[in-house]
């Protein structure tokens, strides 16, 4: 072997090392761009998931049906002070809106007992979740005798803090609670 020859060699060898080096990097690319492909996929996906649950919600629910009670109650009107329109014409709308209006009463109903059975879960001033509930109980003695105590503890996301049925810290939310979209019938 001469010097030569044993220098294309490694020349070659070395070569072969950067062209599979080259080739893994490559490989690497591609794997890192199909997950970051992948990823945003996801997210787009969950973003179209939230609008939907949001567009869900019982408050747009019921904003929804107070908008058909209107179109309903101003084509009534149109229809009577449409002088062609027939009696029966009529009364077919007012039976529509008087569906859509239990409809949407129905709903408030539900939506308002929802939020009695879910205020025992939130802040009474700002709405905002309740983050700790905690019971213990203490020993006390008592004109001689040792009794049980129970101690009540809930605590609020935003700062508001309750214990033994008396507000402990106040609450910084800003969030104003109350319900929207409340059909008037
Ligand atoms: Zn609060």
């Amino acid at each position: 072997m001469t010097i030569e020859t044993i220098f294309w060699t490694q020349i070659a060898s070395i070569l072969g090392f950067l062209v599979t080096l080259f080739v893994l990097y490559r490989i690497l690319v591609e794997q890192k761009e199909a997950t970051i492909q992948t990823q945003k996929e996801n997210i787009a996906y969950l973003k179209d998931q939230l609008a939907e649950a949001k567009s869900q919600s019982p408050d747009i629910l019921a904003q929804k049906l107070a908008n058909r009670v209107k179109l309903f109650e101003d084509e009534v009107k149109r229809l009577e002070s449409d002088k062609s329109s027939t009696e029966e014409q009529i009364k077919a709308k007012e039976a529509e809106l008087h569906n859509a209006r239990t409809e949407a009463e129905n709903l408030t109903k539900q939506v308002l007992s929802a939020r009695e059975l879910l205020s025992d879960f939130q802040c009474p001033h700002c709405g905002a979740p309740l983050a700790v509930r905690e019971y213990h109980s203490e020993l006390v003695e008592y004109q001689g005798r040792e009794i049980d105590v129970e101690h009540d503890h809930s605590a609020y996301e935003c700062g508001y803090s309750v214990v033994d049925g008396k507000p402990n810290s106040p609450c910084k939310g800003k969030r104003s609670r109350g319900v929207s979209a409340v059909v008037s019938a």
